[in-house]
């Protein structure tokens, strides 16, 4: 059996905090002398929110971030994954490291030295909060990423819970950062009806969707899907933690992928849902019963999804057929 840690993939739906490993969510919060809930035990969306919002409290430094660029970096390579694509808001760390400019700026100084130590690319989705931005926030995120996009920002996308959130409330801000070159990577078809990603993908012109899970709720979208090439970032793991599907069984995955869907393999939140990315594809092998070639496949996706420049894409795509052939 081939080893999924050598197959060459790229991690496209990364809550970034939420890249932190758990040793480390220990050490930073005792040294704050905070305390960790138990990881997993999320019986709603808010509960698992609330941990999330923990595991933003222990970055209170620089040094901090560099830990956390580091670690997340380095497992990255671990796992096999050529590049990452990491999803941030700044706007919570106003109140430690002054505006969303100097956050992001630290942060991507901090992650470009740790990509170019670990030999990961990585490029970063500007997260809006559909919750706590209004649409002037929202057009002032798009409008930063837009000024960030020469630091590696490739995509603006759509965070937080979406019931009561849709997407037609933030088409300004998407028509704003599409306009000026940026992807277009917002959540939808998970928390909420299938008919969020229709309208993701008419109102927002999504490229790709973070989960999409719930498309079959939309008559004929699928097939839809399918032919427009959008791509879904999925989670199988978070859907099941969080109650979207009852079982891994009835997850729409394979279903997806049959019908001709685009879909890659993501952990979503590896701190919260003991995920990795190098699980999530060992998963679908033991339970969805994927053989290496579908495998190879959504890597494959993956990475050319992915905004690696043409030689580190090209290598990839290589090391992805040579895992085939060995
Ligand atoms: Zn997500």
């Amino acid at each position: 059996m081939r080893d999924l840690r050598t197959l060459p993939k790229a991690h496209l739906h990364l809550h970034l905090e939420a890249g932190m490993r758990h040793a480390t969510l220990a050490d930073l919060a005792a040294q704050k002398g905070l305390v960790v809930p138990e990881i997993g035990a999320y019986g709603s969306f808010a509960a698992f929110s609330g941990t999330y919002d923990l595991a933003t409290k222990v970055l209170e430094t620089r040094a901090d971030w560099a830990r956390l660029a580091d670690e997340v970096l380095a497992d990255a390579a671990a796992e096999g994954c050529a590049y990452i694509e990491p999803a941030f808001w700044a706007e919570r760390y106003r109140d430690r490291f002054g505006s969303d400019r100097e956050t992001w700026t630290m942060v991507l100084d901090l992650f470009e030295e740790a990509a170019d130590r670990h030999g990961v690319g990585i490029g970063w989705i500007a997260a809006i909060d559909r919750v706590h931005d209004d649409e002037a926030a929202s057009l002032a995120i798009a409008d930063l990423a837009i000024e960030l996009m020469p630091r590696g920002v490739v995509a603006i996308g759509l965070h937080n819970d979406e019931v009561g959130h849709p997407p037609t409330d933030f088409v300004a801000a998407f028509a704003r950062a599409r306009a000026a070159g940026l992807r277009s990577a917002p959540h939808a078809g998970e928390l909420d009806e299938g008919r969020h990603v229709l309208d993701a993908v008419e109102q927002l012109g999504a490229d790709r969707i973070a989960h999409g899970v719930r498309s079959f709720e939309v008559e004929g979208l699928v097939e839809r899907l399918a032919a427009w090439g959008t791509c879904l970032d999925v989670c199988p793991t978070s859907n099941l933690l969080l109650g979207i599907v009852p079982d891994l069984a009835s997850h729409p995955l394979p279903a997806l992928l049959d019908a001709g869907v685009r879909c890659t393999l993501n952990a979503d939140d590896p701190l919260l849902f003991d995920a990795t990315i190098l699980g999530e594809y060992e998963l679908a092998r033991d339970v969805f019963g994927f053989d290496d070639e579908r495998l190879a496949a959504i890597a494959r996706t993956s990475i050319e999804a992915s905004t690696l420049g043409d030689d580190a894409m090209a290598a990839a795509l290589a090391g992805i057929s040579a895992w085939l052939a060995a």
